[in-house]
């Protein structure tokens, strides 16, 4: 055929349209039409023109459509499920015991089956620190979405399993920018007690020679705050400005116990948060100060920080439980509402990746990374208006699940089709990541856990 899929039109009208854009506007009934990967239109159904050759998909008023999810903080793995109950000083260790035995084939099935799992339900863009981040590009490619890869580096002699400079120096030259831009690659610093000062100093060099960003771990437990001051003498943010990895890009997980100086610190250097709501509960770390973020204008996205401290992949779990636990803390029942969960989802996250003039809204320009949600289950009715309310987004916010994300586009090439991933057989593939678990599992067993503070 000569018609080649970049040239495709697509146009999905009579749906409600939520593009995330900053009037936050809801078009109902509303269309949207892609081309080549970019973004034609969107608007009301009347004002747009749905071109003559266009595959449409005429949504009926059953569908919602909205930007692709952006995961900004995840951890693939094959196992989850395993360790549990367990405080992070504890459960840290305990995880870590996957990665002594991590083979590069390992690393792979468990990318894919995360990737599978974040893009079913509607995420586009996951941001990913793990091992052998090469077969994270990989697995990222073999089903057409975005990952931004973070190698799990640290340099400490008792973490000799993880990634290096080295390797995340080769990952850069290998991967950034590659998979038509979808595969985006960071420097990555596991955490402030793992990796020395010497080479947070060096990773804040080669993000400036490669023009990079840097993204690491902080403050998502109490006691990890005490012994970081104990270590090195101040608050880990100042440890961190001093040590120069501040800057406009970077991206904090957790931030959960920083005090009003390290929050001015971030906003005056233009650094990011990457809050975990519901890792942050599971492993009772705390409620992360949202609205003091907000307030100094701070950028915040939401991630799941993966399957092994979350068990779950899915944001629409994290927007709702985010928004939850910021009311619950705070005894505010206006804190965190529908839009501002979805702006966090969506384009606060991309935003925070520094890709928001890409994705993370749909407006004309920008990339066709598209979700279709199917409204019409009793779960997500009614979908009628009154008096002027719109009852859709608090439901879709409130009562979505992963499970209803019908269609995913990803710069405009299809995903997932009626709930299914378009690019391999799903049921070949969760045989393989099964029989991979099950090998992993067997390496891993009389391995010992290596303390997190090690002496
Ligand atoms: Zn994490």
């Amino acid at each position: 055929m000569s018609h080649q899929i970049d040239e495709a039109v697509t146009a999905i009208v009579n749906a409600v349209v939520y593009p995330c854009d900053d009037a936050f506007s809801c078009h109902n009934p509303g269309s949207v039409v892609f081309s080549g990967g970019t973004i034609t239109a969107v608007g009301p159904a009347r004002d747009v023109d749905v071109p003559e050759d266009a595959t449409v998909i005429d949504a009926g008023g059953r569908l919602a459509v909205l930007p692709g999810l952006l995961d900004v903080h995840s951890h693939s793995s094959l196992l989850k499920g395993y360790t549990e109950n367990a405080q992070l000083i504890d459960w840290l260790p305990e995880y870590q015991r996957e990665h002594q035995v991590l083979t590069p084939d390992d690393a792979y099935f468990g990318y894919l089956v995360s990737y599978m799992e974040a893009l079913k339900g509607g995420t586009t863009t996951v941001m990913d620190m793990y091992r052998f981040p090469h077969r994270g590009a990989e697995a990222a490619n073999a089903l057409g979405m975005r990952a931004h890869l973070v190698p799990y580096a640290a340099d400490h002699p008792t973490k000799h399993f993880f990634e290096t400079l080295e390797t995340s120096e080769q990952l850069i030259r290998d991967c950034h920018n590659t998979g038509d831009g979808r595969v985006k690659v960071w420097l990555g610093l596991e955490h402030i007690t793992y990796c020395s000062g010497d080479m947070f100093r060096r990773v804040a060099e080669l993000a400036g020679a490669y023009g990079v960003s840097i993204h690491t771990h902080t403050s998502e437990q109490r006691e990890e705050v005490d012994v970081v001051v104990e270590l090195f003498g101040d608050r880990p943010v100042h440890v961190f400005n001093e040590w120069g990895i501040l800057r406009p890009g970077t991206v904090l997980a957790h931030c959960v116990w920083l005090d009003d100086a390290e929050i001015a610190v971030l906003a005056g250097t233009g650094t990011g948060v990457a809050h975990c709501p519901i890792s942050n509960m599971k492993l009772a770390g705390g409620t992360a100060p949202l609205d003091r973020f907000r307030q100094q204008g701070v950028v915040v996205g939401l991630g799941t920080d993966g399957g092994t401290a979350n068990n779950s992949m899915s944001m629409w779990e994290c927007m709702k439980i985010g928004s939850l636990l910021q009311k619950v803390t705070r005894l505010d029942a206006t804190a965190v509402s529908a839009s501002e969960a979805l702006r966090m989802a969506t384009i606060d996250g991309a935003r925070l990746l520094g890709i928001d003039d890409e994705v993370g809204s749909i407006e004309v320009g920008k990339q066709a990374d598209l979700i279709t949600v199917d409204l019409w289950q009793p779960h997500l009715l009614p979908v009628a208006l009154a008096e002027g309310h719109d009852p859709i987004l608090w439901n879709l916010v409130f009562a979505g699940r992963a499970s209803d994300v019908r269609h995913v586009w990803v710069k405009g090439e299809p995903c997932v089709d009626d709930g299914e991933i378009c690019r391999l057989d799903e049921s070949e593939a969760l045989a393989e990541i099964h029989a991979r678990t099950v090998d992993l599992l067997s390496r891993r067993e009389g391995v010992a856990a290596i303390p997190m503070v090690a002496e």
